[in-house]
């Protein structure tokens, strides 16, 4: 099951744990996919199989 997760109301959704973005504190989570403000880095991670979830 994949987890969203972001760190503020601005930042972008993050799934993907080796995220150089990936946020320390997490301010709200989701298992749904979000409809918009996805991670571009996180995008490419899984892209390229190399997204630790
Ligand atoms: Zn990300």
């Amino acid at each position: 099951m994949v987890e969203y997760v972001r760190g503020s109301d601005s930042d972008k959704w993050h799934w993907c744990k080796n995220c150089t973005q990936y946020p320390m504190y997490i301010y709200q989570k989701t298992s749904v996919e979000p409809p918009s403000d996805l991670c571009e880095q996180c995008k490419t991670k899984e892209d390229n199989r190399d997204c630790k979830m």
